[in-house]
């Protein structure tokens, strides 16, 4: 199949007039265009862009399927799939809420035999721990109850059981024992400031020990001020860290997902979603595992007004970071290839490259999707 006519995004995100030829889910040539033909079949992308499938690293749930919650996980995955193909996304890493230890192995078990085929739409990328090494004090919507400190032995017992699909584990840099938790996670996995309390140099510490990556940069993070820097300032500050940032317009104000980029530049920002069950159902009232939630629009709230969660998911939240003012190949960036890196599935996802996978989406002039390539 040849993609002619249309803008490719080159993998150094440069937009250039070439075809690109995939063939058996794999990206086979790309050349300057009109100088190939494909006996296959050809589709007409005249006045689109043909950009690389998204990747959504931290993504609890969509479409009414909830990972941490759903006891069928291979249906929960097969959902969440179905609707993040739809919406040109390529890859996602479904991601782990705080629960008591017991639940934890059982969704390990679960993900490693739902997962033993590939998914139809978006592919299953592995697994993002979020909880429970969490501080309480800015635990967010994970459930206090259950948060714990550091265990070596408990997070090698999960990787075990999920088949080594763990890709990233969050901790709270300033909890006992998280020092040394970090020195041993970073071996095997990306490790991810989250939900922390730390401040300035407890952060820095933590970057030292192996911390690469900053779990929905501001919040559930103490705020940046200018006589208390805080965690949100080592981590910017680090260029071995790379940033996530919920993209909705409510999480982080659009002026901050705006100066954040500029601090950061292109290459360390990551969109993520940070969706829940609720996205992708539309405006109503919704029974979330035991909590009752009503949507609408981008906002999700609990019956007593309080936030429930990003609703918006990584194709909405890249248009939102084009309008918000970040250049458009640079905000494709950070819901491509960054994350790719961050997951370490670079090396097939993230970018149009020769042999690298054929997940692609159509974008418009404007960089909104027409529909999946
Ligand atoms: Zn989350």
């Amino acid at each position: 199949m040849l993609y002619k006519n249309g803008l490719t995004v080159l993998s150094d995100f440069t937009l250039e007039e070439a075809d690109v030829r995939v063939s058996k889910g794999r990206i086979m040539d790309i050349v300057p265009r009109g100088t190939l033909h494909d006996p296959e079949g050809e589709i007409d992308l005249t006045g689109r862009i043909l950009a690389p499938g998204l990747i959504d690293m931290h993504i609890h749930g969509c479409a009414g399927a909830d990972f941490s919650a759903d006891k069928d996980t291979a249906a929960c995955l097969t959902r969440m799939s179905d609707y993040l193909g739809s919406r040109g996304i390529a890859a996602f890493a479904p991601t782990v809420m705080t629960m008591p230890g017991e639940e934890l192995r059982g969704l390990m078990k679960r993900y490693q035999k739902a997962t033993v085929n590939p998914l139809a739409g978006a592919a299953a990328a592995g697994i993002y721990l979020e909880g429970p090494y969490l501080s309480a004090k800015r635990c967010g919507a994970q459930p206090a109850s259950c948060l714990r400190l550091p265990d070596i032995a408990e997070f090698n017992e999960l990787r075990r059981l999920s088949g080594d699909a763990i890709r990233v584990v969050c901790v709270a840099p300033e909890l006992p024992g998280a020092e040394e938790f970090i020195h041993h996670a970073a071996a095997v996995c990306r490790v991810s400031a989250a939900h922390t309390a730390g401040d300035y140099d407890t952060l820095r510490t933590a970057i030292e020990a192996g911390v690469t990556h900053a779990t929905h940069l501001y919040n559930g993070m103490n705020p940046i001020s200018h006589r208390a820097p805080g965690g949100v300032a080592a981590l910017m500050e680090d260029k071995r860290v790379i940033c996530e940032l919920i993209c909705d317009g409510l999480h982080v104000h659009p002026a901050m997902v705006l100066l954040t980029y500029r601090l950061i530049g292109a290459d360390r920002l990551c969109l993520v979603s940070d969706a829940m069950a609720a996205t992708g159902l539309g405006n109503g009232s919704f029974k979330l595992g035991s909590q009752d939630v009503t949507v609408r629009g981008n906002e999700a709230r609990l019956s007593d007004g309080t936030l429930a969660g990003s609703v918006t998911d990584l194709m909405q939240a890249f248009e939102n970071a084009v309008a918000f003012g970040i250049p458009p190949l640079d905000a494709l960036k950070a819901v491509t290839i960054n994350p790719a890196r961050a997951l370490g599935i670079d090396a097939m996802l993230g970018s149009v490259a020769v042999g690298k996978s054929a997940r692609l989406v159509v974008l418009d002039q404007d960089f909104r999707m027409v529909k999946r390539g």
